[in-house]
């Protein structure tokens, strides 16, 4: 990748690119040797240091503007261990005279207890400013879309959460702020420094992209897929009504892309090594939550493989279910769906052969559960024009 040697510092910090592409730009802008170039690198991600001994002195390599600060964290218990919710501070760019100089980014660090007993974090990333999509459950997509993340800011949060906040996640989910598919380019060169084994050397297998269906966007990141190192990324749809008229009605992009093209499209992901694509369902009350709804799941879900008896019918089961209430956003229309009928909606699912599971609630009084994120802040400014109508 040519450098511009104008670059700002963050686009020249090893948070935007590979190990190998950092090398180059070392060489190329200040003519450092690949060891020491490499070794800055590792000590970057591995320990943290942002001194880069051996680029020090280099006008090329300043350490000045490696990183992103946080601006603050909150911390909230759960059973599982404390969820913590930081924002990460980007520059506002071009929209300072909308006064924006100051942007955030919400990420949340969410614990969960593994069946050894040991804990283990995942870690939720954003990948814009806001979004586009207008999901009408979503907190985030009441602000509109601010700007897309660059590369370098979506790993920032790896690299905050890691030698900021001082827990290094096993899982990353692209389901932060932003439609990921809408930042596909940003989002593809993360994922390349994330699992850079000089880096944050993350297996791809622990990494999940999460879209609301911009089939587009699935089939274009099916194509790396197929990739060689790229095979196990994890994939993950949004779905939270299983017929298009409910659909369209909470999630605009359904106009768009229907869901019959979505499920065509998912079922075109490419599985060589069997991972299943995970369906996400938000339960609202008097949305989405009759018997009838968990029926239309079922049939979306059939060419999926449903289970019989406890059992896989048929071939291999190539999607599961999470079911997730509904964290009611600010100024909800909805309330959060009560225990019994979280609880009533998962057996019809189970008894409908769907292998569903609950997604246990977490962060939900500090606004960092699923569906709740975005800055109070700049919500509602509408900056760039929505990629989907409706
Ligand atoms: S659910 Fe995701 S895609 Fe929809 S508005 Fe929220 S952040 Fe955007």
């Amino acid at each position: 990748m040519p450098q511009d040697p104008h670059a700002q510092p963050l686009e020249r910090s090893p948070l935007g690119l590979t190990s190998d592409e950092f090398i180059a730009s070392a060489k190329e802008l200040a003519g450092v040797a690949r060891p020491s170039a490499l070794a800055a690198y590792r000590a970057f991600f591995r320990t943290g240091d942002v001194d880069a001994i051996s680029l020090r002195n280099s006008e090329s390599a300043t350490r000045e503007g490696w990183t992103l600060p946080v601006t603050r964290s909150l911390r909230e218990e759960s059973p599982e261990g404390e969820v913590v919710k930081f924002v990460t501070g980007v520059r506002g760019d071009r929209f300072w005279q909308a006064g924006l100089e100051d942007l955030e980014i919400e990420s949340v660090l969410i614990p969960m207890i593994s069946s050894s007993g040991a804990r283990t974090y995942t870690l939720c990333v954003s990948s814009q400013v806001g979004c586009a999509m207008g999901c009408r459950f979503c907190e985030t997509g009441q602000m509109g879309l601010i700007r897309s993340l660059t590369s370098a800011e979506i790993v920032a949060q790896w690299w905050n959460a890691t030698h900021k906040i001082g827990i290094r996640p096993k899982n990353i989910v692209f389901m932060g702020m932003g439609e990921p598919m809408d930042n596909l380019d940003h989002v593809i060169q993360a994922i390349s420094v994330l699992k850079d084994h000089n880096g944050p050397h993350m297996p791809v297998s622990q990494v999940t992209v999460s879209t609301v269906g911009r089939v587009d966007g699935i089939k274009r990141l099916g194509e790396k897929v197929r990739e060689h190192g790229w095979h196990r990324l994890g994939l993950a749809l949004s779905l939270n009504a299983p017929n298009d008229d409910d659909r369209s009605s909470i999630m605009p992009v359904n106009k768009r892309w229907n869901l019959a093209a979505v499920q065509e499209a998912l079922l075109e992901w490419p599985r060589r090594t069997g991972n299943k694509v995970c369906i996400e369902y938000v339960l609202i009350p008097g949305v989405n939550d009759t018997r009838r709804h968990a029926e239309q799941i079922a049939e979306f879900m059939r060419p999926f493989g449903l289970l019989q008896g406890g059992r896989i019918a048929g071939k291999a089961l190539m999607a599961i279910l999470n079911l997730i209430p509904y964290n009611p956003r600010r100024h909800s229309p909805w309330p959060a769906p009560s225990e019994e009928s979280v609880d009533q909606f998962l057996a019809w699912l189970i008894d409908l052969g769907v292998f569903a599971k609950r997604r246990r609630t977490k962060g939900r009084e500090m606004m960092g559960a699923c569906g709740q994120l975005g800055s109070e802040k700049i919500r509602g400014r509408k900056l760039v024009q929505a990629t989907v109508s409706g």
